[in-house]
């Protein structure tokens, strides 16, 4: 069976490199080919080749180097470069992740050839269109056959759609599913929604489990487990609104009174930080670093304070590793968190300060039963899925 991952940004390589150790690990038996196509979308190093190196990922087969553009521009060429290579591979899967510019031109590229299509985190949903990550996942969702979802709300959203709700999988397979590969026959025309759970889940396991988080990062910072904020943000609503920015960072600055507040600062934050002449006084304030590798940023979100961010992933690290999480957003994709000492802040410098004081280090009062992203084996899933669907 031939699989074409198409992936371009930071949270895709962490998804891409589940599944394809999954892959990987189905062995001979499951006679599975994966070709890489990584579109250029992050290019440095430390967004994107630190990534491949630490988590083991195959090198790209291709990367076609499409970046800094306009988002039409940059989707246009991503699409015609993809198409151009699925012609020649003629892949019986297009795997596509997320909610990036890549992602909408993988999966329009492979819906365009009827290349049976699977989506990676599909049903995700913010109910707000102008975030460029809701239109994108919109899209690639309704060109899928095969949507695998987080969790149980990505499910409810994909079947309100009108999509066919398949089977949860988070605790196991159905019984009558019986011998490998699993079968799951897909109607053509009626894309199919199964829940597999969340493979950044799965990559917090894995990684945790071989002693990965070992790191040097906080006695590199001096930074105290507990004692400190680590502040991530990079979404364009926040970083594009010089209002917002400006909210944000006069209330991170604020703040570092109280605790250092250490930032691995994402390109586009620090350009927009740099364009409004607060650069520097930022960096006077805060613990500004360079993004880092996985394993550094699980362990500052293990040992934080308080996690303040507006990255859907580390929303969800947050949670994995019970630390209290104060979102830059106004609304959340991840709503299940909201009871799991998760706070949304949507309003001015003050709001923020103000959450932020009343949560640091408040340890949130999580479920012990299974959670709502599965049990750590979403990959394999996924990948079982790949061998033992079919299009009738
Ligand atoms: N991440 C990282 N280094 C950093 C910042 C984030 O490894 O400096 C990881 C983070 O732990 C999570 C993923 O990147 O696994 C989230 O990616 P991002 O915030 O870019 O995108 P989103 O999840 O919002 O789509």
């Amino acid at each position: 069976m031939k699989v074409v991952s198409v992936v371009g940004a930071r949270p895709q390589f962490i998804k891409l490199a589940v599944v394809s150790r999954a892959m990987a690990a189905a062995g001979d038996e499951a006679q599975i080919a994966e070709t890489i196509i990584h579109t250029g979308q992050h290019f440095d190093p430390e967004m994107s080749e630190v990534f491949f190196d630490e988590l083991g990922i195959p090198q790209p087969h291709y990367n076609l180097g499409v970046a800094s553009l306009g988002h039409g521009a940059m989707t246009g060429r991503m699409l015609q470069a993809i198409e151009e290579l699925l012609v020649e591979l003629a892949p019986d899967w297009v795997v596509v992740y997320g909610d990036t510019n890549s992602t909408l031109a993988g999966a329009l590229a492979a819906a365009k050839l009827q290349i049976p299509l699977a989506h990676v985190e599909a049903g995700v949903r913010s109910f707000n269109r102008a975030m460029p990550e809701e239109i994108n996942r919109v899209l690639a969702d309704h060109a899928c056959d095969l949507l695998l979802c987080p969790s149980p709300t990505a499910r409810d959203n994909l079947q309100a759609e009108g999509f066919t709700p398949g089977p949860d999988l988070r605790a196991g397979w159905p019984a009558q599913a019986g011998a490998e590969p699993y079968r799951q026959d897909i109607r053509r025309n009626h894309p199919l929604a199964v829940l597999v759970g969340d493979v950044m889940y799965d990559a917090a396991l894995y990684h945790a489990e071989r002693g990965r988080h070992a790191s040097r990062m906080l006695a590199a910072l001096g930074l105290e487990p507990g004692g400190y904020c680590l502040a991530t943000v990079h979404r364009q609503e926040n970083t594009d609104q010089p209002g917002r920015l400006s909210d944000i960072f006069t209330a991170l600055a604020e703040l570092a009174d109280d605790h250092p507040v250490v930032t691995p600062l994402h390109p586009r934050t620090r350009a927009r930080l740099a364009a409004a002449g607060r650069l520097a006084e930022v960096q006077k304030r805060l613990r500004v670093i360079d993004p880092v590798g996985y394993g550094d940023m699980a362990v500052l979100e293990k040992n934080a304070g308080l996690i303040i961010t507006d990255s859907g992933g580390v929303q969800r690290e947050a949670f994995f590793y019970a630390r209290p999480c104060l979102t830059l957003r106004r609304e959340t994709e991840w709503v299940e968190l909201l009871g799991a000492g998760h706070v949304l802040a949507p309003g001015g410098a003050k709001a923020i300060v103000e959450s932020a004081r009343r949560m640091f280090g408040r340890r949130p009062e999580v479920d012990p039963g299974p959670g709502p992203y599965g049990d750590g084996t979403a990959g394999e899933k996924i990948v079982r899925l790949l061998v033992g669907a079919r299009l009738v």
